[in-house]
C-alpha cells in the first residue's frame, strides 16, 4: 500500500488502462493477499520501536535467512479498515521496504482484480503496465527511488533493476 505517486498522461492503454495521478485505491488487497513480508531485522526493529499493537496477533519467522525476518500476512497483522471500509496500514510510517515499493496502478481495482503472481514484478497488474506503459514505468521508477531511501537506513544492501 502507497500513496501519491502519479502517471502524468491521460494516454489509456487498451488492454490495462491507466490513469493520470494514480493513487492507491486503499483495496487492501495487496495487505490481506501477500503470504507473508520479507524485511531487515532493521525494520522490524522500527516496528517494534514505534509501540504500535498489531490488529492480530503477529507471528514472525527468524530462522529461514539470516539477517531477515519474515512477518506472516494474508492479512497482515497491522493491516485494518475504517469506518469506510478503507485499507488502513496501522504501521504505515515505519512499514517496510517491500510495502513501500509497491503499487498495483490498477485505476479500477473494482473491475480488476488483483493479480499476484511469478511476472517480473510478483504482481501481474503492475508488471504489464511497467511493460507496456512508459508513464507507468517512470512513476513506477520514481517510487523505487523513494523506498530505496527509506531501505538503505534499514539495511537493504541489493535492489531489483527497475530498468526494464
Ligand atoms: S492492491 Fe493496489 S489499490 Fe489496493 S491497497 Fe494495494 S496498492 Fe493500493
Ligand atoms: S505493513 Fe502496512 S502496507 Fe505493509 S502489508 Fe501490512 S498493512 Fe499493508
Amino acid at each position: 500500500m502507497t500513496h501519491g505517486f502519479t502517471v502524468a498522461s491521460d494516454r489509456v492503454w487498451r488492454l490495462r488502462p491507466i490513469t493520470p495521478g494514480w493513487q492507491c485505491q486503499r483495496t487492501g488487497d495487496c495487505c490481506t493477499q501477500v503470504p507473508a513480508l520479507r524485511m531487515t531485522v532493521a525494520e522490524r526493529a522500527a516496528i517494534d520501536a514505534s509501540g504500535i499493537s498489531p490488529q492480530r496477533p503477529a507471528a514472525w519467522d527468524l530462522t529461514s535467512e539470516t539477517g531477515w525476518a519474515f512477518l506472516q500476512a494474508q492479512p497482515c497483522p497491522y493491516f485494518t479498515r475504517d469506518e469506510n471500509r478503507q485499507g488502513v496500514c496501522t504501521i504505515y510510517a515505519v512499514r517496510p521496504f517491500v510495502c513501500r515499493r509497491f503499487g498495483c496502478f490498477r485505476p479500477v481495482p473494482d473491475k480488476e482484480p488483483l493479480e499476484l503472481d511469478r511476472s517480473p514484478l510478483g504482481c501481474r497488474n503492475l508488471s504489464d503496465r511497467v511493460g507496456q506503459s512508459a508513464e507507468v514505468l517512470h512513476a513506477y521508477r520514481r517510487m523505487q527511488r523513494k523506498a530505496q531511501e527509506w531501505a538503505v537506513l534499514h539495511g537493504w544492501k541489493k535492489f531489483r533493476r527497475v530498468d526494464r
